[in-house]
């Protein structure tokens, strides 16, 4: 028989974490349904500075483990699980997951996004081996190497800055000639002197033998393309991609409305579904951080909890 809750929470992100919150303070029965570990995104990232509150030298595991354990302490269950199927129409959703399947009378989802892809030759096969999309992981397997990083946006600037303080030299290669970033992170940068910039540039292709040690590289403007070779003495180089994310939505389609994949939802985090609510990064948004992901959590527990005692 499947398990019954009052509230389904899908992720264990900031949103999750906070909405299982919410949720257990409201004495809901709750439970987050997380296929990996808890975090999302953010257990990639070494630093954050901009949580108010955020302790000294906060990281994003850190600051995870004390939303996880606020969420715990309130009575929010947890299991690894995959959701493979919803039903998510009248009044009993349905959420099938590889292990059991659950059942509720609200659910939110908040399954975040996850890294986009350059998409060109030889990235898969050097994922791992040369190639990373995670800076806080994979930083000091480059020691004194040289990287670059691939990307103009907050992300690539941010994680780039981080890569100085292991590599010897980081190139960011980015497809125009002006950063995205915010522009207290640009001024940051650019005072960097590790730190060097490939303008109007895109990877065409990554190759090696076994590892990553060489890649071509195209100049958007005159497609002058160039093969960036690794230091003979290093023998690789590393390629650390960070050019946005996909929503991690594909189970939802065609259940709840969605825009390019994020799911669409009111100012009070309702979908078009009712009883079905979207938290964080999945959904359509503009500014997606940890503390936009916490606060759509809260107000999307405090709208479920008032969906399921209308119910009752
Ligand atoms: P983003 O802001 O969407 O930036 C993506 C960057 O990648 C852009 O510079 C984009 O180029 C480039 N790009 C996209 N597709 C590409 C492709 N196929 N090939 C080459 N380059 C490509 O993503 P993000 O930096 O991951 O940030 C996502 C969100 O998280 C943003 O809202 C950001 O503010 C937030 N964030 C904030 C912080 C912080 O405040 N501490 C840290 C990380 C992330 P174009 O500029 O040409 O489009």
């Amino acid at each position: 028989m499947a398990k019954q809750y009052d509230i389904v929470i899908i992720g264990a992100g900031p949103a999750g974490l906070a909405a299982g919150l919410y949720a257990g303070r409201a004495r809901m029965s709750t439970l987050i349904i997380e296929k990996a570990k808890d975090g999302g995104q953010i257990v990639q990232t070494a630093e954050i500075e901009n949580y108010p509150g955020s302790l000294e030298e906060e990281s994003g595991p850190t600051l995870v483990a004390r939303f996880a354990a606020q969420a715990a302490k309130f009575g929010c269950e947890k299991v690894i699980d995959t959701v493979q199927e919803v039903d998510l129409e009248g009044p009993v959703k349905k959420i099938v997951c590889g292990k059991e399947t659950y059942e509720a009378k609200a659910v939110i989802i908040a399954s975040g996004a996850s890294p986009a892809l350059i998409g060109c030759p030889g990235e898969a096969e050097f994922t791992g081996k040369g190639v990373s999309y995670c800076a806080t992981c994979d930083a000091a397997f480059f020691e004194d190497f040289e990287v670059f990083v691939v990307g103009g946006g907050d992300a690539a600037v941010e994680e780039a800055m981080y890569l100085t303080k292991f590599a010897r030299k980081v190139t960011i290669i980015h497809r125009r000639n002006e950063l995205r970033a915010a522009k207290s992170i640009q001024e940051k940068a650019f005072k960097n002197d590790k730190l060097e910039f490939m303008w109007d540039t895109v990877v065409k292709e990554l190759k090696g033998d076994g590892i990553l040690s060489s890649m071509v590289v195209e100049n958007v403007k005159t497609g002058e393309q160039t093969e960036i070779v690794a230091d003979e003495d290093d023998g690789i180089f590393g390629v650390f991609v960070f050019i946005g994310f996909k929503p991690a939505t594909a189970v939802f389609e065609g259940k709840v409305d969605m825009e390019r994949g994020y799911i669409v939802t009111d100012q009070e985090m309702r979908t078009n579904v009712p009883g079905v609510y979207a938290a964080g990064d999945c959904r359509v948004k503009e500014l997606r951080q940890v503390v936009t992901a916490a606060a759509d959590g809260a107000i999307a527990a405090w709208q479920a909890a008032r969906y399921v005692d209308e119910m009752e």
